[in-house]
């Protein structure tokens, strides 16, 4: 029987990368965690809303509805049992115009269907008793959203797999890997100590590298990587007083859950992300994206000052669909789709991705320790 230097390596050190590798660990395999950057959470999960999603919007049975709803219940037990800061503060969908109702009403019934609790229909007075400087028709309130400090949720990720032997190696890409012939892979690492290692299971979870990455495995199938497409998104930050203590999303935009409003676990109100398909990968904020936001805001917060907005920060979608396509769900490829077995791909890790972490790396140790 073949000895293997670790019995899993994952490739990527983002909260999913991290949580598959908490998984694994709990089952008691080695696991080594490769990151090409020299700290953890520096790709996609580090430039998001940090919003625990309640699971209000996805079908019904996808693994996006179904992810977030269990992520969700875990990650606030996880969250409680490692004292990472979070506020389950709530949040409020809103509807600003009679037309919007229809389109609320739908997400409260997608909603109840995804078995998210407490979910709630109130009207226009009673969401301005809820909410003074707010201007709505008619909401749905989600008791079970939130803010959290998904550093600190990373950094109790890392601890648990180091807790349990495991290793978070930063400063060493994944450089591809080869199939072993009697199972497992031989992976290659690059960095100032580039090594190669041999390992029983691989997991792929690199966010936006991950089809460059999937690309460098030996007979993972070229016709088997979806097409990226990157959904940039830019946020902007209030100068002055938060206005309201719930997050405050108007109805879904096409491709994403719109630009929002959340007050952050620092106290400071934010706006956004809103959404443009980019071909690179560039984080500047454009002032002018500014007049978008006032407009926008101002259908559900008219008391915003002229002159409050200041850039803030982007972040980047790895997105599996373009302008104007229906939103896939997310990819988690085992053998069945690429016929490498021991390895799972993951791809098209968007929203609600962080709130799902924890169900993911379950679902995604449970299948390779399957047999
Ligand atoms: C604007 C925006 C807002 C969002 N808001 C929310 C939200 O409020 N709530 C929510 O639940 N989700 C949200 N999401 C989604 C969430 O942020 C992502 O789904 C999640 O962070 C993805 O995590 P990940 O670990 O898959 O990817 P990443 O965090 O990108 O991690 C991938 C890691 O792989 C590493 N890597 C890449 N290539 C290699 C290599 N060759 N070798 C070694 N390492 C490599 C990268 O350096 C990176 O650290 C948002 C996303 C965006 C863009």
């Amino acid at each position: 029987m073949t000895e293997f230097d670790f019995d899993a390596c994952v490739v990527g050190a983002g909260a999913v990368g991290l949580a598959c590798g908490y998984g694994l660990a709990k089952r008691g395999l080695s696991v080594a965690v490769l990151e090409r950057e020299r700290a953890i959470g520096q790709g996609v999960s580090s430039r998001n809303s940090e919003v625990v999603h309640g699971g209000l919007y996805y079908p019904t049975g996808s693994l996006k509805a179904r992810f977030c709803v269990q992520g969700r219940r875990a990650l606030y037990a996880f969250l409680d049992a490692h004292h990472v800061d979070y506020r389950k503060c709530g949040k409020l969908v809103v509807a600003t115009e009679p037309a919007e109702l229809p389109r609320i009403e739908a997400i409260a019934r997608q909603a109840r269907e995804n078995d998210v609790e407490g979910i709630a229909e109130i009207d226009g007075a009673a969401a301005v008793a809820m909410e003074p400087s707010l201007r709505c028709v008619g909401a749905i309130v989600s008791p079970q959203s939130g803010v959290f400090d998904s550093h600190g949720y990373m950094w109790a990720l890392k601890g648990e797999i180091e807790d349990r032997s495991g290793a978070v190696v930063l400063a060493t890409p994944f450089e591809g890997a080869t199939p072993i012939a009697g199972g497992g892979f031989m992976v290659r690492a690059g960095g100032e100590a580039a090594t190669t290692m041999s390992v029983r299971l691989l997991v792929t979870a690199t966010g936006l590298s991950a089809q460059a990455v999937a690309a460098t495995i030996d007979g993972f199938p070229p016709k088997d990587i979806p097409t990226r497409h990157l959904g940039k998104g830019v946020y902007f930050r209030l100068t002055g007083r938060a206005p309201f203590e719930h997050l405050i999303y108007p109805p879904p935009i096409p491709g994403a859950l719109g630009t929002h409003y959340r007050k952050d676990l620092g106290g400071q109100a934010v706006f956004g992300p809103d959404l443009a398909y980019v071909e690179t990968e560039d984080y500047t904020v454009d002032p002018a994206r500014a007049a978008g936001f006032y407009d926008y805001v101002r259908h559900f917060w008219p008391g915003l000052p002229d002159g409050a907005l200041t850039p803030d920060y982007a972040g980047i979608r790895p997105k599996l669909h373009g302008p104007g396509e229906p939103q896939p769900d997310f990819q988690l490829d085992g053998p069945e789709v690429h016929g490498l077995a021991g390895l799972m791909a993951l791809f098209g890790i968007e929203s609600p991705g962080l709130t799902s972490s924890l169900a993911i790396g379950e679902a995604v140790a449970a299948r390779l320790t399957a047999s």
